[in-house]
């Protein structure tokens, strides 16, 4: 797909997903929490685990830790891979605590550069958890990129590979920076919906005649 089109798409499902910001009003800390726990599990789920967990107190890095390492496992256990999951966010919190005084929104003073290295060394925290905390939470024009996106930047050949620098540098020559922040739910919303990795639901897809994947599935009728 050009970049006429992909723009012409782009605009297309901005009208027709309407997207949140589910990070609004949530503190910097669990917001962080959050993006990690919903690794390999739906967002359903993990609002709801979120919400078990809120329930019991503000999520902050010492209200993390003065829990034991059992008691975590088992709230947020239907998120799944608990026991991977619940050690990494525990390390992560005392690194909060060690290097920013157990405030995470002293990332949000920092140039986007310095914030995404900052976030990055903490245990566990790649470029897309940093990617998405940064749109987010810090409003920067990052472009996160999760496995929807890979999956649409793949068929649409808009990257040069399925390198995770190279599909965020290829999607930000194609989308401004205002429209990053929200952008890429967007993106993730059609995944999700319409553009599956099996069976994509082409007859139904919005973007059909712009689309020119290989494995776009004919029209019926
Ligand atoms: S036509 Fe099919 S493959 Fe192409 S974007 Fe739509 S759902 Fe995806």
């Amino acid at each position: 797909m050009d970049a006429a089109r992909f723009r012409k798409a782009f605009a297309i499902l901005k009208r027709l997903y309407p997207v949140r910001n589910w990070a609004l009003g949530r503190g910097s800390f669990d917001v962080l929490v959050s993006i990690i726990l919903s690794q390999n599990s739906t967002d359903l789920v993990t609002e709801r685990v979120m919400g078990d967990l809120r329930s019991r107190g503000p999520i902050t890095p010492e209200s993390l830790l003065a829990k034991s390492q059992s008691q975590l496992v088992g709230i947020l256990r239907p998120a799944g891979l608990a026991r991977q999951k619940v050690p990494r966010i525990r390390a992560v919190a005392r690194r909060v605590i060690r290097d920013y005084g157990g405030d995470l929104n002293r990332l949000r003073a920092m140039d986007t550069v310095t914030a995404r290295e900052a976030l990055m060394a903490l245990p566990g925290v790649g470029p897309k958890t940093a990617d998405v905390w940064l749109a987010l939470v810090a409003r920067r024009n990052t472009m996160p990129v999760d496995t929807h996106i890979h999956r649409l930047t793949r068929r649409w050949r808009l990257a040069p590979s399925e390198n995770y620098a190279e599909v965020t540098t290829a999607l930000k020559a194609l989308i401004p920076p205002r429209s990053r922040f929200l952008g890429h739910l967007v993106l993730i919303e059609f995944g999700r919906d319409l553009c599956h990795a099996r069976h994509p639901e082409c007859g139904l897809c919005p973007v059909y005649d712009l689309c020119d994947a290989a494995d776009r599935l004919p029209r019926k009728g």
